[in-house]
């Protein structure tokens, strides 16, 4: 604290990213990233990108880039925005299309970014409690409120609600935004970017920085009506003209264009879950069903922080969370074949 800070800084409670460790022999199952590296042709197109090219600015409205996500996934390119990573784009979805008198509802358990954004632009939110086995109940998202998000899958539990659910849900909700944050939609969701046409009310984020395997780019998207996007756009706008650079424009381009290397890495990691719940489950673990690329499991008789403890003892890291109802469970990210076999021997021993 600084008698130089703003009020406003002086409020903030920031979000706390997973670790980021600087040894390389770790095994890092904590923050969520592909083990598979991007699309060759990903590479391949930022490395053409890097040349004297760069002393220009890049273009503001990028695009090219829209054109590419609009093709995907059958829209118009006045229904996208891009941003730098999805958590930008949420950001000003927040200040944008979140910011009303009523406060905006999220689950208790969720991607924990959501109420620093309402901490930062003084949002107020109403936190809905998952079900017991950690479900989200849409019919409990229907009262007033200022607008909704959640993560489909939810995140950190892995659960995902099916689409009918979201349908139902933007039919009894049409009086303020309801955005789903799809950032792990690869690993075997609906997605409810097909909704948008239906509904004018409806944002969906995605983001190239799990399934694109594309973390260290900086590039997520929003899809929705053409007014929700221009909200977007002002916000934008009155922020920074350029937060997608000409290495990460030519990266993402390439990569959403390459849906067959998307699908393909996506298959192998939901292939690797499926053997890991299953091992996880012969050690007695207790995993919540996964569609996404981590799962949530709790052991019924060893403490989750001790074995978080254990596993980085044995250069192993995933991530624990100090929090009411999910204090015993671990989130861990699926790696590589080999990296989860190292995972199951190292808890053989620690349980
Ligand atoms: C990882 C994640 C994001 C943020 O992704 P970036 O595009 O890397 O900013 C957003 N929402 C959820 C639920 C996530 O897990």
């Amino acid at each position: 604290m600084s008698r130089f800070w703003s009020k406003t800084v002086k409020n903030l409670t920031p979000y706390v990213p997973g670790e980021q460790p600087k040894l390389s022999q770790l095994i890092k199952l904590n923050t969520n990233e592909s083990p598979y590296g991007p699309s060759p042709k990903a590479l391949a197109a930022i490395a053409s990108a890097n040349t004297d090219g760069l002393r220009l600015y890049p273009d503001p409205n990028s695009d090219s880039l829209k054109q590419a996500i609009a093709k995907v996934h059958g829209l118009k390119s006045d229904q996208v925005f891009v941003g730098n990573g999805s958590d930008e784009v949420l950001a000003h979805a927040f200040l944008g299309l979140l910011k009303h008198e009523e406060p905006i509802l999220f689950p208790d358990i969720t991607y924990s970014f959501y109420p620093v954004y309402c901490n930062l632009y003084d949002i107020s939110f109403k936190n809905i409690p998952l079900d017991e086995d950690f479900a989200i109940n849409t019919k409990d998202y229907i009262r007033k409120n200022g607008g909704i998000i959640f993560p489909n899958p939810n995140a950190p539990t892995g659960r995902a609600l099916p689409l009918s659910d979201i349908k139902a849900l933007l039919e009894s909700n049409t009086e303020s935004v309801v955005v789903i944050d799809e950032a792990y939609v690869d690993y075997g969701t609906e997605s409810a970017a097909t909704l948008v046409n239906q509904f004018p009310n409806l944002l969906v984020t995605h983001t190239l920085s799990k399934s694109y395997a594309l973390a260290g780019l900086r590039v997520g998207y929003a899809v929705g009506h053409p007014d929700l996007i221009e909200a977007l756009e002002r916000v934008k706008n009155s922020f920074n003209s350029y937060p997608i650079d000409k290495l990460a424009m030519a990266g993402a381009v390439a990569a959403i264009e390459d849906q067959e290397y998307l699908h393909s890495i996506s298959k192998a990691v939901i292939q690797t879950r499926e053997t890991l719940v299953k091992d996880l489950s012969q050690l007695g673990f207790e995993t919540i069903p996964s569609q996404a690329n981590f799962v949530f499991t709790k052991h019924p008789s060893k403490d989750a922080a001790a074995i978080a403890t254990a596993l980085r003892e044995k250069h192993i890291i995933v991530r624990h969370f100090k929090m009411a109802r999910i204090d015993q469970y671990l989130r861990i990210t699926i790696g590589t074949d080999e990296q989860c076999a190292s995972l199951v021997n190292a808890l053989k021993e620690i349980v």
